[in-house]
């Protein structure tokens, strides 16, 4: 069986998607989640929820010296908004995830990205991909593993989304 956290390089691979906070409050769940649909990928894991501050310093512990750590954690766990959290599955999912999002800061973002198209500033910048194997493996093992979270199911359009013939 495959593993929660997928097979990179395979048609199998997997990424955690979230949309932050400032996403969810701007109505723009169904937006993000339309684009990866419409795109062919295949949704495996999704929740809604605050996450602890633990999970969220945990889940940005690569930024932990930067001087925006302290509010970048409290953004994301103050409650005013919740967090959706989501594994999609698909070729290439990891690196095309990212290019979906956008540059990091939405004013370098380009236009046809989710922060180029949708918000304006890199505090509030929308949502979340993970920017590699190693850290797909980190998050999605982070935010999902409960029994029954992640769903591995075979989509019928998959015969015309994935061909390599
Ligand atoms: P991402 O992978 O594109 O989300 O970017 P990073 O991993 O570098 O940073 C994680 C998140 O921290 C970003 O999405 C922003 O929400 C926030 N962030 C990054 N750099 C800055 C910054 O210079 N100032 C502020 N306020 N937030 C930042
Ligand atoms: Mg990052």
């Amino acid at each position: 069986t495959t593993p929660i956290y997928g097979v990179p390089g395979t048609a199998k691979e997997r990424t955690f998607i979230a949309v932050k906070p400032d996403g969810v409050q701007r109505g723009l769940v169904a937006e993000i989640i339309a684009r990866f649909e419409r795109r062919g990928y295949k949704l495996v894991g999704l929740k809604l929820l605050v996450p602890s501050v633990g999970l969220a310093k945990e889940h940005y512990a690569d930024l932990s010296s930067k001087p925006f750590f302290k509010s970048l954690v409290e953004y994301m766990t103050n409650g005013k908004a919740p967090v959706v959290g989501m594994v999609w599955e698909g070729p290439s999912v990891i690196k095309q995830g990212r290019v979906m999002l956008g540059a990091t800061d939405p004013k370098a973002a380009g236009p046809g990205t989710i922060r180029g198209d949708l918000c304006l500033s890199i505090g509030r910048n929308i949502c979340h991909g993970s920017d590699s194997a190693e850290s797909a493996m980190k998050e999605i093992s982070l935010w999902f593993g409960g029994r029954g979270e992640i769903v591995d199911w075979t989509s019928n359009n998959e015969e015309w989304v994935v061909s390599d013939n």
